[in-house]
């Protein structure tokens, strides 16, 4: 029988980030650094520094490599990413409290499947961004592009278009995250689980937040009952 948690104002429910959150580094990052097509490294920047959306700079980058590199691709991040420690404990305690857990990534499909691929989450609570290897170079494609409602655009994968299916006045948002594509959903969420450039973002902004190194620091936070201090 789960536990109930009834120290949560509304019902919790958790959107975690993929690349840099669940993996222990951003899995696109790290093939463009090892592959290293030219050009990849200015995109990045105007990413960064938010003069291109992620949605074009991460097709411009994928754009860079050849189809043919699929397999050589996808082996080289199966092979190196490591996901952070007690990634399995917070989906276990999500199971026994029965709290819904959606991994929201800005990642691609041929490598966020096959890596969450030992833990059972369900398919359909897995978004993120899909491949085509069809033609000369990789092609992304963005079957969960931005609504109607996102003031943000050029997400790519809209984590706002899926945290708002969860009405606010019902559900306790947390969201759980390390970057630039954590940046619009931070905004919108009762609470983060921040590292790196999404806790400087929240500090900024004076958004709601706990910065974590581990899952397990997670799981120690919600067991008390997920409210900021
Ligand atoms: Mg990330
Ligand atoms: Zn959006």
């Amino acid at each position: 029988m789960s536990t109930p948690i009834s120290s949560f104002p509304r019902t919790p429910v958790l959107f975690c980030d993929f690349d840099g959150t669940i993996t222990l580094s951003d899995n696109i990052v790290a093939v463009m650094k090892h592959f290293n097509p030219p050009g990849w490294e200015d995109i990045v920047k105007e990413i960064i520094s938010e003069k291109k959306s992620v949605k074009q700079g991460v097709g411009e980058m994928f754009a860079l490599l050849p189809s043919s590199m699929q397999n050589e691709v996808r082996n080289y991040i199966l092979t190196t990413a490591g996901i952070r420690p007690g990634f399995q404990r917070l989906l276990d305690w999500c199971k026994a409290h029965d709290v819904p857990f959606y991994v929201t990534s800005g990642g691609i499909d041929f490598f966020v499947y096959p890596l969450l691929e030992p833990f059972g989450i369900p398919a359909d609570h897995v978004y993120c961004n899909g491949s085509d290897f069809s033609g000369d170079t990789i092609r992304i494609t963005w079957p969960h592009d931005c609504d109607a409602e996102c003031d943000h655009g050029g997400c790519g994968m809209c984590k706002t278009a899926v945290i708002r299916r969860f009405a606010k006045d019902e559900y306790y948002r947390i969201l759980i995250g390390d970057s630039i594509t954590d940046f619009p959903g931070a905004k919108i969420v009762d609470l983060v689980f921040s590292r790196s450039h999404l806790t400087d973002r929240c500090a900024q902004l004076g958004l709601p937040h706990v910065p974590f190194e581990t899952f397990h620091d997670i799981v120690s936070y919600l067991e008390q009952g997920g409210r900021p201090e």
